[in-house]
């Protein structure tokens, strides 16, 4: 997708620090943290939110991957322990902003309760 924001980072056509990847996922610190630990884990394959997940990935096998990468990015973070929030912003109203499906992964400090 060769306006997609994303897709350039993950083509290294933009920069940006990874800090996991391997062949269908990658992780990289966001922009603007909101905290001491923001990465977003991002499939390498352009699918632009958690609607078309399952059109895209019928069998399961990239969503079961890239939950399974989770724990590992959030050791790469040294969060593990301590704990993080994972967020996924879906459309308009749920604030996504890039329309490339990633999990925001947020620690590094006590985040609270979260939800208001
Ligand atoms: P969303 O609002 O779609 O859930 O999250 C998009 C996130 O991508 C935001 O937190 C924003 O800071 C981050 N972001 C947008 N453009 C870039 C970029 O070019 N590089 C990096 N590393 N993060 C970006
Ligand atoms: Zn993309």
């Amino acid at each position: 997708m060769d306006s997609c924001v994303f897709c350039k980072i993950i083509a290294g056509d933009l920069p940006s620090t990874r800090v996991y990847e391997d062949d269908k996922v990658i992780a990289f610190k966001d922009l603007n943290p909101v905290a001491p630990v923001h990465v977003l884990v991002v499939p390498r394959q352009h699918i632009v939110s958690i609607n078309e997940f399952a059109e895209q990935d019928p069998a399961g096998e990239l969503a079961i991957h890239l939950m399974n990468c989770i724990p590992k990015v959030a050791e790469a973070c040294g969060v593990v322990e301590s704990g993080y929030r994972l967020i996924n912003n879906c459309g308009k109203d749920g604030g996504q902003t890039v329309p490339h499906f990633h999990i925001h992964i947020i620690g590094g400090e006590d985040l609270g309760p979260g939800l208001r």
